[in-house]
């Protein structure tokens, strides 16, 4: 093994309690998307302790944690809000205990994605110890509001705080492989505009709920046409709710609406994916819309986008996914498995909407994501602060 490797994963290993340690206090401080303020705080107090050169909040409140003052700029994101606990009686303990037991660091966004963060937190700490190449940077970012609008922090970050990165890994859950894309997503509605009449004589109106319950079947003729890619797979379409509205239950209903949430693969756009969409109710008094996000942020900040997530890759052979597999041999001396994730990450404003190289490699499992009982191996924590921190070493 090189000396550089040597270096970081014996410090990676030296630190292997504290960050466990600063994981399990990450997962005690609930924090779900717009409430963040206090994991922020903690998160901040982390970052100072292990000497970062600066600390600071953006105005959606994501901390930026930065390492070095050179002018080529890395960023390794984490976002810090999680998803609330489910039903209580699936935990066998607390969700927020952040107990550390065999090996593990339980609680609820153990895996999804805090983990991540105290992982990060220690790599900047090896960096500080290291020193960092004079040209290069490294922020860490630790984003507010992923689970409920994924990309929402990094839009902001790109285009509100003007911070461009040469590239960004992101630490969501890979189960330290590298991933390097995801199927994208949209949210639409159609509305169906019927005609009202007295339920004792149907013919004399339009039932708006007949016109939607024939979109719902076509709809779900759609989802077995959709367009397949050999690496992220199929791209889906389904209806997650139908809502309707009549004078009264003996009227013929004169609204109808339907939701649709649709998962986006390599060729499928916001334009075709509405195309397909439209020419379903052609002809009908529909309109078909993509829907917005807008929400305050902690700080108090209102900020939104369409609910339109584009879909991304990074090539297989570009020099951000090569550098990675060639920092994971390094370290481990075997190959990486080099995949992509089934959900959803920052990935989509980062590459899909702003073109920036994105690539994962997280500790856990994402089987874990959103699930009870979540936890995370503390060996993979040991394992991705490691990686982080040699992978900025060779950014060289
Ligand atoms: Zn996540």
């Amino acid at each position: 093994m090189d000396k550089t490797a040597e270096k970081v994963l014996a410090l990676a290993e030296k630190y292997r309690s504290a960050t466990a340690e600063n994981l399990a206090r990450l997962v005690k401080l609930k924090s779900t998307s717009g409430k963040e303020q206090e994991v922020a705080a903690e998160l901040q107090r982390q970052m100072r302790e292990a000497r970062f050169d600066s600390v600071r909040l953006d105005g959606l409140g994501s901390v930026h944690g930065r390492v070095g003052h050179g002018k080529r700029l890395l960023a390794i994101d984490a976002h810090i809000d999680t998803v609330d606990q489910g039903n209580l009686e699936n935990w066998s303990e607390e969700p927020f205990s952040g107990r550390i037991r065999d090996g593990f660091v339980h609680g609820r966004g153990s895996v999804d994605q805090k983990g991540g963060a105290a992982a990060m937190v220690t790599a900047g700490r090896i960096l500080k110890e290291l020193g960092l190449p004079n040209e290069l940077s490294v922020l860490f970012t630790g984003t507010v509001m992923e689970e409920d609008c994924d990309g929402l922090c990094w839009k902001y970050i790109i285009e509100e705080e003007k911070i461009r990165p040469e590239m960004v890994i992101s630490t969501e859950p890979t189960a330290l492989g590298i991933y390097r894309g995801q199927r994208g997503r949209m949210e639409m509605q159609v509305s169906f505009k019927g005609l009202s009449a007295h339920g004792s004589a149907p013919e004399r109106g339009k039932n708006a709920i007949y016109m939607g319950a024939h979109a719902c079947l076509e709809i779900e003729k759609l989802n077995e046409h959709l367009h397949h890619d050999d690496f992220l797979g199929k791209g889906s379409i389904t209806v997650s709710e139908f809502v309707s509205g009549s004078p009264s239950l003996c009227a013929v209903a004169d609204f109808a609406r339907i939701h649709l949430d649709r998962r986006l693969t390599v060729g499928e756009t916001k334009e075709t994916a509405l195309a397909e969409v439209r020419a379903l109710v052609a002809g009908q008094p529909a309109s078909v819309e993509v829907l917005a996000y807008r929400e305050k942020a902690y700080t108090g900040k209102e900020y939104g986008m369409e609910k339109y997530y584009p879909t991304w890759t990074v090539e297989r052979n570009h020099p951000a996914v090569t550098r990675a597999e060639g920092v994971f041999r390094q370290l481990f001396n075997k190959e990486a498995r080099v995949d992509k994730w089934t959900f959803s990450t920052n990935g989509i404003a980062i590459t899909g909407i702003h073109g920036i190289p994105c690539i994962g490699f997280g500790p856990g499992d994402e089987v874990m994501a959103h699930a009870p009982n979540e936890k995370i191996a503390i060996d993979d924590l040991v394992k991705a602060s490691a990686f982080y921190a040699l992978y900025a070493l060779n950014m060289k």
